[in-house]
């Protein structure tokens, strides 16, 4: 027997969407990856930075991505000094819960919504409790004064699509004595979001990733926004150089090039304002969503049927394991053409 940590022993692992091996030939709509391309300027800026022979790649990155946190404090409106880049934003959820929730104390977050939340809580050795949702779209059950070291609120929420109202999480942010964290990776396909809190608020922090929005989710690349101190302490906990240059040069460009990225949001909401429609009117019950997927249930609410007869047609969507959540399927939004082929597939299916 090897001498692992029990709770390490006794975790399950989280388990990420499926990525076939021969993935050209799949419509992929299960794990909310981008179908458009990412910026001529981020494979510009790649290319340049590995040089001819790849000698680029021979120096270490910088450790601080500075220049990174300079061009996103600039998108977001911060002082650098309130901006932490990271290898992905699941790297700056790990640093969080590693710089707040020591071993025995508690990590809280909506079910459904990432349950790698739960995973990385499991690793440190936190306590993990869930609440659920009221039909209004609130927590149940939340504390008037919740006690908890962190909550990590997805808003909008995954996989169920709508965002929190504004004025609903500024109340949760005052009910929390620990840390709140608004996990914002939708909010670029969403009409608002609470990022101003940052400032308003010390224990709130918002973490935005490139991965969905900027067509970058191979590269890894997310941050966090949140005050200085909180910034700080992520600094002392993560990997120096948690970020290669590669992903530093793309990072840059990507986030440079907002004409790209504006166009391709668009055209994404667009996608999704049609299929939405176009399955209620098979008779589909679609919750109205703010992110790059929708959560849609048959009308005989049998999840698995459907997702069968698709992955038949060679078409990938996600079935979730929650049995909450077994009536209906996630489906990321695709091209226009990818969705027109999905909703035939659906309607043959039945
Ligand atoms: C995709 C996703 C992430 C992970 O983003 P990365 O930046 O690719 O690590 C985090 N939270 C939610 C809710 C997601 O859907």
């Amino acid at each position: 027997m090897i001498p692992l940590r029990p709770n390490i022993a006794a975790m399950k692992g989280y388990v990420p969407g499926y990525q076939p091996p021969d993935i050209a030939s799949w419509i992929k709509l299960n794990t909310n990856e981008n179908p458009y391309p990412p910026s001529p300027e981020v494979v510009k800026a790649i290319l340049e930075e590995l040089g001819p022979d790849g000698a680029g790649l021979r120096i270490y990155p910088s450790a601080s991505s500075q220049k990174l946190r300079e061009v996103a404090g600039e998108l977001y409106g911060f002082d650098p000094s309130w901006i932490i880049m990271a290898n992905g934003s699941d790297e700056v959820l790990n640093n969080l819960i590693r710089a707040f929730a020591a071993e025995g104390e508690e990590v809280g977050y909506v079910n459904p919504s990432y349950s790698y939340y739960g995973t990385l809580a499991e690793v440190q050795g936190a306590v993990v409790r869930t609440f659920g949702l009221t039909d209004d779209f609130r927590i149940a059950g939340f504390p008037e004064r919740y006690e908890g070291k962190i909550f990590f609120l997805t808003t909008p929420n995954a996989p169920l699509g709508p965002s929190f109202p504004l004025d609903y999480i500024d109340e949760l942010a005052r009910r929390c004595a620990g840390m709140l964290v608004l996990d914002e990776t939708y909010a670029e396909f969403a009409e608002s979001s609470a990022l101003e809190l940052v400032r308003k608020h010390e224990n709130v922090v918002v973490t935005r990733t490139l991965s969905k929005s900027y067509s970058l989710a191979g590269m890894r690349l997310g941050l966090a926004i949140a005050r200085p101190e909180v910034i700080a302490a992520l600094d002392k906990i993560r990997d120096h150089y948690n970020l290669d240059r590669l992903a530093q040069a793309a990072c840059i460009a990507a986030l440079k090039d907002q004409a790209y990225f504006a166009d391709c949001c668009r055209r994404i909401c667009e996608t999704r304002e049609w299929f939405t429609h176009e399955l209620r009117g098979i008779g589909y019950n679609v919750i109205p969503s703010q992110g790059n997927f929708v959560f849609a249930a048959p009308p005989d609410r049998h999840g698995k049927r459907v997702y069968e007869g698709l992955y038949a047609r060679k078409i990938l969507v996600r079935l979730l394991s929650d049995p909450l959540l077994a009536h209906g399927l996630r489906i990321s939004i695709g091209t226009r053409g990818e969705m027109e082929r999905t909703l035939a597939a659906i309607t043959e299916i039945g």
